[in-house]
């Protein structure tokens, strides 16, 4: 898989094996829109004003899933290591949906490849 403006292509397949590091690891921010927000709540069958103080957390302006704290490791609240997936996967946010092609990425290669073992230099 490739992407225009980027210089490496990505492997889905290494997510099989990878055990989730896109989403745990170091603490960091898993930023939802309100649409999203609303996505989400409705996949998990949730009131919203539930969901939302259940799951997230405010940044400044915006808001940001929860992480649990499992052996040390900052993990998505929705990271289900049984499964070795993401539990709202139909519903995940766009943050989620466009890894590994982030800007923050685009120049920062061998950090992306130190995170992602899916990451192929073209
Ligand atoms: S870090 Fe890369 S290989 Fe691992 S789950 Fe995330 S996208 Fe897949
Ligand atoms: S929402 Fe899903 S894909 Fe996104 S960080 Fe959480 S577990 Fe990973």
């Amino acid at each position: 898989m490739t992407q225009d403006g980027f210089s490496y292509a990505f492997d889905p397949s290494a997510c099989v094996s990878c055990g989730g590091n896109c989403c745990t690891g170091e603490s960091g921010n898993i930023f939802v829109s309100v649409t999203e927000i609303a996505a989400i709540a409705k996949l998990l069958e949730m009131d919203e004003g539930e969901f939302r103080r259940t799951f997230l957390r405010k940044v400044v302006y915006r808001y940001s899933l929860k992480e649990k704290v499992v052996n040390g490791s900052h993990d998505c609240a929705f990271f289900d290591r049984k499964a070795n997936g993401c539990s709202i996967y139909q519903a995940r946010p766009l943050q989620c949906r466009t890894f590994p092609f982030w800007d923050y990425f685009r120049h920062r290669v061998d950090e992306l490849k130190a995170e992602c073992p899916g990451i192929i230099n073209e």
